[in-house]
């Protein structure tokens, strides 16, 4: 027996709560893998405090993403001991997940840890740090963002996606703006690589169509009026990624930034990204991301903890990234 944090149907919700499994229960997939961390991202945060529809069947054992080792491989591509990421591809929507000790996966689904991090150090970047580096990936590609003028804007900054954002753009040379409600943590934002400001409130208040060209790039994890006015405030042939929808899922927008300043909107989907996109993004947290600054941004939580940290994830109190040990 081991332990699993489970989704099932509740008198027609889903309610999240710990359950004993065996092997037998798991999927019959082809790699066992023995799990020892997974992470809080906010979609987990949604699926484990009920705020949001993520598993589409039930039970489901939630989780967007795991970190282990090999135990039995059916497939030739996996032998016991490797160690092995997995971010996404369904886990906690559609495929059972990572708050587990054992799962079984799909070996298309698995990613060799990157020599330079360790397991526990994957999943602090987990799957918000691995999109915060796609969506670096999608700005540089973009190939137009002006290099004399290199302000790039992060919103929903002390969060995962953006503090991992903020440290890799540091890291590559950008100057960067952070945005955030929470003037407490601007020390902390500081020492990650930022070096301006900007309040939260004032990118959420409705605006201009165009405005005043503040930023070469963005990466925007709030998405709503805070993503209009970051696209009205975005210089001639700039780009913005979104990933996020920490503050509201419409986009009340007007074309005007696209079609007078040739600027872009990238959209960043982790969860399906080929292996193609998935090793660009790892090859750029082994080659920007400070270990230091990783350390600084990332707490260790048990397992048992999850459905207290799912609603404080949730009222946007969680700092940085939560690293969860499925052992405890
Ligand atoms: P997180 O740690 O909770 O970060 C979200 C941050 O957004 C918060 O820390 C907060 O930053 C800000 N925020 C929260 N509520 C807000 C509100 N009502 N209005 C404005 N800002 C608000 O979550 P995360 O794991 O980094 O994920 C961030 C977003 O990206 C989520 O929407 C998530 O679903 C999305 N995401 C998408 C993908 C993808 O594949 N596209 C992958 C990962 C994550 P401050 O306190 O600094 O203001």
């Amino acid at each position: 027996h081991f332990r699993a944090l489970v989704i099932d149907d509740s008198d027609g919700k889903p309610v999240a709560g710990f359950r004993d499994l065996t092997l037998a229960d798991l999927p019959n997939h082809d790699v066992l893998v023995e799990v020892l961390f997974s992470t809080l991202n906010y979609k987990d945060g949604l699926a484990v405090s009920g705020k949001g529809r993520i598993a589409r069947r039930l039970p489901m054992v939630a989780g967007v993403d795991l970190a282990g080792i090999v135990v039995e491989s059916r497939n030739p591509d996996w032998k016991p001991d490797d160690k092995v990421v997995v971010n996404g591809w369904g886990m906690s929507e559609t495929e059972w997940g990572g708050y587990t000790r054992f799962q079984r996966l799909k070996p298309e689904w698995l990613t060799r840890l990157p020599e330079t991090f360790t397991l526990e150090e994957s999943m602090a970047i987990g799957t918000a740090g691995y999109t915060a580096a796609l969506a670096i990936e999608a700005l540089e590609a973009w190939g137009k963002i002006k290099s004399d003028k290199r302000e790039i804007l992060v919103t929903g900054a002390a969060g995962g996606v953006g503090s991992v954002a903020i440290s890799l753009l540091a890291a590559r040379g950008y100057k960067v703006t952070a945005s955030t409600g929470r003037p407490e943590t601007l020390t902390y934002l500081s020492g990650l690589g930022a070096t301006g400001f900007v309040d939260r409130a004032e990118l959420a208040a409705k605006g201009g169509a165009l405005q005043k060209e503040r930023w070469v790039g963005a990466i925007d994890s709030v998405g709503s009026t805070t993503l209009a006015n970051v696209l009205a405030q975005t210089f001639q042939s700039g780009a913005v990624a979104a990933c996020g929808l920490a503050g509201g899922a419409d986009l009340p927008a007007t074309v005007m930034p696209h079609i007078l300043r040739g600027v872009a909107l990238l959209g960043i989907n982790s969860v399906t990204a080929p292996h193609a996109e998935r090793d660009r993004a790892w090859a750029i947290l082994a080659e920007s991301l400070d270990r230091q600054r990783l350390a600084a941004m990332t707490t260790i939580e048990p397992l048992s903890n999850l459905p207290q940290l799912a609603e404080d994830i949730v009222a946007g109190k969680i700092r940085g990234r939560v690293v969860v040990d499925v052992t405890k």
